[in-house]
Order: structure tokens, then sequence, then C-alpha cells
């Protein structure tokens, strides 16, 4: 009967929720232990030139390995962190340890790279968090402009004068700014002309379609051109195909990020990755 069946329905639908409430609460309480015993840590993915594959930068990437050994990935963990508020701990760390890793890029003879560091709706938000930004570069000692802050497009477009205020901010302090995962919002030229930003980041799921459908073309040839008009510069991520990377190239993207140059790394592996392409040029 319709009715019984609607019933039963609604006791796996609440089930369901629960087994999933409990999962996040058992997930927020195990990430608060690991941040607390110091056992989250960050990997580095190169970013390079496409054309002779030089290094430009890195972007930073937080992990968590669980007691069980395995990693719960950060598209899992971030949100969760977002929501009980322990993001604004956990991003002020990684904005630190990101900007210290400058230092010693720097001091490893590499001083023209950067680096890149996700920054989460709520840490923006946060009111301390050009504070957490003056601090972290104070006390390492890492080069304003050899950081950038990575923040999504959907973030971009969230408040245009609160984000249009916090970008001078960033600005003023002499960090630069890229918006992420570009092209899977809907932001306009005109909208975009009033941020202080320095680069816009092509969605990996753009690139992915780059040479197999129109979409992921025309979509990547389109955030190109923006870049251009905008005179912001422009970085694909997700690049594991030599054929995306000529595309790229062609469409007259200079700069990529993916497997295809090196997977995220921790810091060992990064100086090992570095010094072989030092030592090829
Ligand atoms: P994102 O910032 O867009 O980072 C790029 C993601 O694409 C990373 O996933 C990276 O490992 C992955 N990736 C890079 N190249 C390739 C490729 O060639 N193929 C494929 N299949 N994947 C590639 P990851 O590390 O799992 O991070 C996922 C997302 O979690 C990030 O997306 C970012 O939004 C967030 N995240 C990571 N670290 C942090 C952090 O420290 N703070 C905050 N707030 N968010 C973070
Ligand atoms: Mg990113
Ligand atoms: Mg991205
Ligand atoms: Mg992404």
């Amino acid at each position: 009967r319709a009715k019984s069946s609607q019933r039963g329905e609604h006791i796996v639908f609440t089930r369901a929720m629960e087994i999933e409430m409990k999962e996040r609460v058992r997930l927020v309480q195990g990430l608060r232990t690991a941040f607390n015993e110091d056992r989250l840590f960050l990997m580095y993915q190169p970013q390079v030139r496409i054309d002779g594959g030089q290094p430009v930068g890195v972007e930073a990437l937080i992990r968590w390995r669980a007691d069980d050994g395995r990693f719960v990935p950060p598209d899992r963990f971030i949100p969760l962190a977002e929501h009980s508020g322990l993001i604004v701990s956990i991003g002020s760390w990684v904005m630190r340890l990101a900007c210290y890793e400058q230092v010693k890029i720097a001091a490893a003879g590499f001083t023209n790279m950067q680096v890149a560091v996700n920054v989460s709706l709520a840490q923006f938000r946060h009111p301390l968090f050009i504070e957490q930004v003056r601090e972290a570069l104070r006390d390492t000692g890492a080069e304003p402009g050899r950081v950038e802050l990575e923040i999504t497009e959907s973030m971009a477009m969230e408040d245009a004068d609160f984000v249009a205020d916090k970008l001078n901010d960033l600005a003023q302090i002499g960090v630069k700014v890229a918006i992420d995962d570009f092209g899977t919002g809907f932001s306009s030229l005109s909208y975009l002309q009033r941020l202080r930003v320095d680069r816009l980041k092509i969605d990996r799921s753009f690139v992915q379609e780059l040479c197999t459908n129109q979409r992921g073309r025309q979509v990547a040839e389109m955030v190109i051109q923006l870049g251009r008009k905008l005179g912001l510069a422009v970085i694909a991520e997700g690049v594991e195909e030599v054929d995306q990377a000529n595309m790229l190239l062609e469409l007259g993207c200079q700069e990529a990020q993916g497997y295809l140059y090196g997977r995220p790394m921790e810091p060992a592996a990064l100086y090992a990755w570095l010094a072989e392409r030092r030592n090829a040029t």
C-alpha cells in the first residue's frame, strides 16, 4: 500500500541520514584530534610553464591520514571543518606552514616560485582573516608577492562589496589572489573587473574535456580570453595528458598544474623533483 511504502521510505531515509550524521560527528572528532596531535600535513603540487616545463609555483594541499591508515580526502573533511568552525584554526595553520615553505623554497634557490594556499569561505569571512594573513607572513618572513591565496569562483561571487573589500586588503598586504575552479560559476566580465585578482585557474572538469568535447574547449577558451581582457594570468589545473597541454598552449594558456607534471608531494619529494628540473636546465 502506498501509505506503508511511504512510511517505509521515510524510515530508510532517516536511517541513512542518521548514519551520515554519526559518521560526520565521528569525522569531526577525528579531525579535531588529528589537528591537536599535529597529524595533518601538507603536500605540494608543482605548477609549471607548459612550454619548457619550468616550475613557477606549488599549491599546498592538506592531507589527513586517519587512525586506520586511510586518507580522508579534503573534499570530504574541509566542508566538515567549515561547519564545525575548526577551519579557522586549521586554515591559519595551513597558511603559516605554506608561508614557511615559501621561505624554504626560496632558500633552496627557487626565488621566483610562489606558493598557493586554498582559503575556504568560513575562513575568508572570519573577522580576523586579514590579521591571520599578516601574522603568517610576519612570523615566517615569507615574501608576500610569492604567496597566492586561492578562493573559489563561488566564494568570489558571494557578496560583491564584502569580497571586493577583502581583496583590496589582500592587495595592500601584497599577496596574490587566484580564483580557483574557474568556469564553474557565472561571474561576468563586469563583475570580475571590480575584483583585485591576479589569476584565474581553469577548473579541472573543463581541462578533462578539452580534447574530447566542445564544451571543455569552449569554456577553456573563454577563461583564457577573459584573462587576456582583464590582464590576468591563467593556469589550467588537472592537466594529465600531453594533448591537453598542447591544446592549452594553442589557446594561449601558458601555465599548468596536473599529474602530467607532478602529483602532490611531501616536501622531501618536492625538493628532489625541483632539483631534477634545475639540473635539466
Ligand atoms: P583544488 O584547490 O581545486 O585542488 C586541486 C585538486 O585537484 C587537488 O585535490 C589535487 O590533488 C587534484 N589534482 C591535481 N592535478 C590533478 C590531475 O591531473 N588529475 C586529477 N584527477 N586530480 C588532480 P585534493 O588535494 O584532493 O583537494 C581537493 C580540494 O580540497 C581542493 O581543490 C581544495 O578545494 C580543497 N583543499 C585542499 N587543501 C586545502 C586546504 O589546505 N585548505 C582548504 N580550505 N581547502 C583545501
Ligand atoms: Mg586550489
Ligand atoms: Mg581547483
Ligand atoms: Mg577543485
